[in-house]
């Protein structure tokens, strides 16, 4: 195989991006059942946060100027109260979330004051505003708040209902139909192995992937190597949003995903620069996206991660997020340079201020446990070798669910 035969990673990026479908349909959820979920529309604050001016602690509401004096307290606001006017020369008790009365332009700690009976003695050097929340610091009607696309974490949820919204515009979750092609599979729980058998591990490792996604997962289980089984599995994975296979493409015998993709769609097999990875199919059936992804686990992880990843945010309403990468410096060596950008699974710690990524001994795409003992891929560009130490690229597997 030569170097040119290979699509390098963003071309077939790219390609992938031109092709992701429209968003699902949408649909209005209570805010309690919208974690996760992709907003449709951008969102305004409508009222500023918080809507008045209020205490940021426990203490003493009153003028600046009224610095060193002793004040007669002549109200006591706690958060909620309706507060009075406060008159010169005065102050008021007050208790964090409480208003500032109008008349008071500064707050005290109570630790800094000298209470005896109805009157407090007051701090002699008083800020204008000190300890006081001024109204719409937080947000300011107008002020944009969550962007389209969004997909809703905790703090979103937080942030809408401190708008007063019980209800948000949502795309429904996307459904994903999970194939694992291969005769040789057995499902986790239905006996021991006969001979030339394997447990089928990519199902649920794909599943639990698409599922930190937020997408619903229609599971087909395992197909057998015919045309038939493989036929049928994907006339009924079409009825999904978008179809994500394991294994069968590459060019062996009995890989009859290709052909049956094209029989009720269209396929395209692409070698990718990248190892683990190739080869990848990327095609329809019918009109339902259709992503092969290969059979050997890391190969499939590392693929799903790097391409199917993003496409599925598009196809969700999200802007698609490759996995953030970082700088590290390497803790192993390539002494060979490669035609393939390579992902090293890898452990990444911080040492001494930075972060250090070891790779592991066996790095073959079908060993699945080199991958479950790393939190990290070590990025290895293509033509390049690497010393101990080098600055790398490396990508942190923690932020998968996402
Ligand atoms: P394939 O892409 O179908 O040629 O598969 C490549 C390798 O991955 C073969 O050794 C398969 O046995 C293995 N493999 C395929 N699917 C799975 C799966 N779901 N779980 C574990 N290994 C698999
Ligand atoms: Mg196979």
């Amino acid at each position: 195989m030569t170097r040119a035969e290979l699509l390098p990673l963003h071309t077939a990026l790219a390609r992938l991006m031109a092709a992701a479908p429209p968003p699902p349909a949408t649909e209005r959820v209570e805010l309690a059942d919208a974690l996760h979920r992709v907003l449709v529309a951008a969102h305004c604050a409508v009222i500023d946060v918080p809507p008045g001016d209020n205490s940021a602690m426990d203490g003493y509401a009153l003028r600046a100027g009224d610095a060193g004096c002793q004040l007669p307290v002549v109200q006591r606001i706690a958060a909620g109260d309706t507060p009075q006017n406060l008159p010169p020369g005065t102050a008021a008790r007050i208790f964090t979330g409480a208003l500032v009365p109008v008349g008071a332009d500064a707050v005290v700690l109570q630790e800094d004051c000298e209470r005896s009976g109805d009157r407090v003695r007051v701090p002699g050097a008083i800020d204008v505003g000190q300890h006081i929340r001024r109204r719409g610091q937080d947000m300011r009607a107008g002020d944009t708040l969550l962007h389209a696309g969004r997909q809703l974490r905790p703090q979103d949820l937080g942030l809408l209902a401190s708008q007063g919204l019980s209800e948000v515009d949502v795309y429904r979750p996307l459904r994903v139909a999970l194939l694992s092609t291969g005769s040789e599979l057995k499902e986790a729980g239905s006996g021991p192995l006969a001979e030339g058998q394997i447990y089928n591990s990519n199902r649920p490792m794909l599943k639990a992937l698409l599922q930190g996604l937020g997408c619903e997962v229609d599971d087909h289980g395992i197909v057998a190597d015919s045309a038939l089984a493989t036929a049928e599995a994907l006339t009924a994975a079409a009825q999904a949003d978008v179809i994500v296979s394991s294994g069968g493409v590459s060019v062996g015998e009995a890989d009859y995903v290709r052909d049956q993709v094209a029989a009720q769609g269209a396929i395209d097999v692409w070698r990718i620069a990248i190892k683990p990875g190739k080869p990848f199919a990327f095609g329809r059936v019918g009109t339902t996206p259709f992503i092969g992804l290969p059979g050997n686990p890391s190969s499939a992880f590392v693929t799903f991660v790097l391409l199917a990843r993003p496409f599925i945010h598009l196809a969700q309403g999200r802007a698609a997020q490759p996995l953030t990468t970082l700088p590290a410096r390497a803790a192993f060596a390539v002494q060979q340079p490669g035609v393939r950008q390579e992902f090293l699974r890898a452990t990444v710690s911080l040492r001494d201020g930075e972060l250090w990524a070891e790779s592991y001994a066996n790095q073959s795409s079908g060993v699945l446990s080199s991958l479950s003992a790393s939190n990290a891929l070590a990025v290895v560009p293509v033509g390049e070798t690497i010393a101990r130490g080098d600055r790398i690229d490396i990508m942190l597997l923690d932020e998968l669910l996402r």
